[in-house]
C-alpha cells in the first residue's frame, strides 16, 4: 500500500497584493506565516494583445517587462526564500517546500487598465489572465532532475492545481505549465523554477493542435494523440522509454536537435484527470528521461552536458476542444552538441519551414543506450 501524501496548501498575499500559494509536502513542515515587507507599491496591471492581422495570431505587449530581473547575483535570489539572500525576496518565509506566486512582470494579468483603442483597422484585447511562478525547491544550486520522485510528485500535483483553479477563471481560455532551463533558452534566474501562463486565448500551436486533432476525430471517431501513441509503441523505433503508465518516444517529425514527448497510456485531455497511480509513474519516469537527457551530450573531456531545455504541457484548453485533446509533455532543446546550438534561423523564423540535421530514429536508439 502506498502511503497517504498530505500536501499542506497555504494561501497568502505579498505586500502588492499578488496571490502566493505554499505547498509544503514535509510532514511537520512549519506553517507558513511569514509578512511580507517590502515596499512595492502598485502591482503591475495587466498590458493589451494585439491581433496579427496577417496570420490570425495574437501578441501580448508587456512594455514592463523590460525591467524585469536578469541573472541578479545570487545574494539577490528573488526566488530562494527570504532570510538566505542579502535583500528580501518574493517568498517572505524562510523556506518552502513547491511555492508558486503571481508574476511580479507578467505578460498577463487579472488587472486590467488598458483601455486605449486600437486603431482603425486593428483588434486589440486587455491581457487578461495570470503568470505564475513554480519554484521546484529553495535549493537554489539544485535542478529539477535532481528532485525527489516525492517532490516531483508534488510538482505534478502543483501544476493540476493550477490547470483547475486558472481554468476556472472565465477570462482564461488555455493553462500552459511550462519550465524554461539554462540560460542558452533564454533563462533570466537560475533558481529552479517553471512558470504558469493562463492565457485569454488559446494560442496559435496549440490551435493548430487542436484543429488537426478536431478534424481525425471527425474523421476516425478517434482521438489523434491516442493513435500517434499507438503507432509508436508498435513501431517501436522511436520509443525511448515505458513504464506502466507512460511511454516517451522522439516524433517521427521531430523539429528540434533533441525532442520527445511523454505520453500517458489512459486517454485524458489534461493534468487535473490523472489519477495517483499516473502521478506517482509519471514523477519516477520524467525524473529518468531528464536523467537521460542530461547525459546526451558529453564534453571533450568526457562529462556529461547539462542539457539546456523546454518542457510545455499540451493539455486542453479549459472549455473548447476537451473530447477530442489528449494530454503530452513535449520536450525540447536547441543543443545539437557540446557548445552549439540550433538557431532558428532563415526558414525557420522566415517561413516556418523547419529543417533538422538529426535523424529522430537516431536520438531515440541513444536514449536508449543512456538507460541505467
Ligand atoms: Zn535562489
Amino acid at each position: 500500500m502506498r502511503a497517504t501524501r498530505e500536501v499542506r496548501r497555504t494561501v497568502a498575499r505579498l505586500a502588492d497584493g499578488r496571490q502566493i500559494i505554499y505547498f509544503d509536502d514535509t510532514p511537520d513542515a512549519p506553517a507558513r506565516t511569514a509578512v511580507d515587507t517590502r515596499d512595492l507599491g502598485e502591482r503591475a496591471a495587466a498590458g493589451h494583445i494585439r491581433h496579427d492581422a496577417l496570420t490570425g495570431d495574437w501578441v501580448a505587449v508587456a512594455g514592463h517587462r523590460m525591467h524585469r530581473t536578469f541573472l541578479p547575483p545570487r545574494d539577490e535570489c528573488p526566488l530562494c526564500p527570504t532570510g538566505r539572500g542579502s535583500v528580501p525576496s518574493e517568498v517572505p518565509d524562510a523556506d518552502y517546500d513547491v511555492v508558486v506566486f503571481e508574476n511580479r512582470f507578467p505578460s498577463y494579468a487579472p488587472v486590467a487598465v488598458d483601455n486605449v483603442e486600437a486603431p482603425p483597422g486593428y483588434l486589440h484585447a486587455p491581457a487578461l489572465g495570470r503568470t505564475e511562478v513554480v519554484c521546484f525547491t529553495s535549493d537554489h544550486e539544485s535542478t529539477f532532475a535532481a528532485l525527489t520522485p516525492h517532490r516531483v510528485r508534488t510538482v505534478v500535483d502543483v501544476w493540476a492545481d493550477r490547470t483547475a483553479e486558472l481554468g476556472a477563471d472565465p477570462d482564461v481560455a488555455h493553462v500552459f505549465c511550462f519550465e524554461n532551463r539554462g540560460q542558452e533558452i533564454g533563462v533570466t534566474l537560475h533558481h529552479p523554477h517553471g512558470q504558469v501562463y493562463a492565457y485569454p486565448y488559446v494560442p496559435a500551436r496549440t490551435a493548430e493542435i487542436l484543429t488537426r486533432a478536431t478534424e481525425h476525430h471527425a474523421r476516425t471517431g478517434r482521438l489523434l494523440g491516442a493513435d500517434l501513441l499507438a503507432a509508436e509503441r508498435a513501431d517501436g523505433s522511436r520509443v525511448v522509454l515505458t513504464s506502466e503508465h507512460w511511454t516517451a518516444y522522439v516524433p517521427y517529425a521531430a523539429r528540434w536537435p533533441l525532442e520527445v514527448h511523454l505520453a500517458p497510456h489512459r486517454d485524458v485531455p489534461d493534468l487535473v484527470a490523472l489519477d495517483d497511480a499516473e502521478r506517482d509513474d509519471l514523477a519516477a519516469t520524467y525524473l529518468e528521461l531528464l536523467g537521460r537527457l542530461d547525459r546526451f551530450h558529453v564534453s571533450d573531456g568526457g562529462e556529461p552536458v547539462a542539457l539546456p531545455y523546454i518542457a510545455a504541457w499540451h493539455q486542453a484548453p479549459a472549455r473548447t476542444g476537451r473530447e477530442v485533446s489528449r494530454l503530452f509533455l513535449q520536450v525540447m532543446s536547441v543543443l545539437r552538441g557540446p557548445g552549439r546550438l540550433k538557431y532558428l534561423a532563415g526558414s525557420e523564423s522566415g517561413a516556418g519551414g523547419w529543417v533538422t540535421d538529426t535523424r529522430p530514429e537516431a536520438v531515440a536508439a541513444r536514449l536508449r543506450e543512456l538507460a541505467p
